[in-house]
């Protein structure tokens, strides 16, 4: 098992001023930051990095939603970090959201979730070099 995830602190978490918030309960969870940046993705992009969704009905509202402003994307490292991330993260839709959890302090509602976990290791393979270089990766 691998022990790394990607995230990314979406747009809207970003618009509301809570990179800082978020940044720290991932400290607080005892992940360690492998690789961070504060970027932008453009339409297209995002198209590809969602090309799962792509059947799904809120593809086009998702891939619009995340190239509306910049975010900040990362790898994290923590002993069963996917499964772990996961949990500190909540539910996608947040009313069902646990309490401590991040999107249930700060996402404000299915589609704008505050931020992103993969949810598995290959995925999160992927996704992290979708953003990061071997030279971005410590
Ligand atoms: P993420 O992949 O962003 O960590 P997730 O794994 O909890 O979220 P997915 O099913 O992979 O959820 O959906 C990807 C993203 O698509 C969600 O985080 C959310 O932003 C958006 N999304 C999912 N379901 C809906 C929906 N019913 N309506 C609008 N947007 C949605
Ligand atoms: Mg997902």
């Amino acid at each position: 098992m691998s022990n790394r995830t990607f995230t990314m602190i979406k747009p809207d978490a970003v618009k509301a001023g809570n990179i800082g918030n978020i940044l720290q309960m991932i400290n607080a969870g005892g992940f360690r930051i492998a690789a961070m940046k504060y970027t932008k993705i453009s339409r297209q992009q995002a198209e590809k990095f969602y090309e799962v969704h792509a059947a799904r009905p809120f593809y086009s509202e998702l891939t619009e939603f995340m190239s509306s402003g910049p975010i900040v994307a990362a790898i994290l490292e923590k002993e069963n970090a996917v499964a772990d991330f996961r949990k500190l993260i909540g539910a996608t839709n947040p009313a069902n959201a646990e309490e401590g959890t991040i999107r249930k302090r700060y996402a404000a509602s299915i589609g704008e979730n505050a931020v992103h976990g993969s949810d598995s290791d290959e995925n999160a393979k992927i996704e992290g070099d979708f953003f990061f270089n071997g030279l971005e990766q410590f």
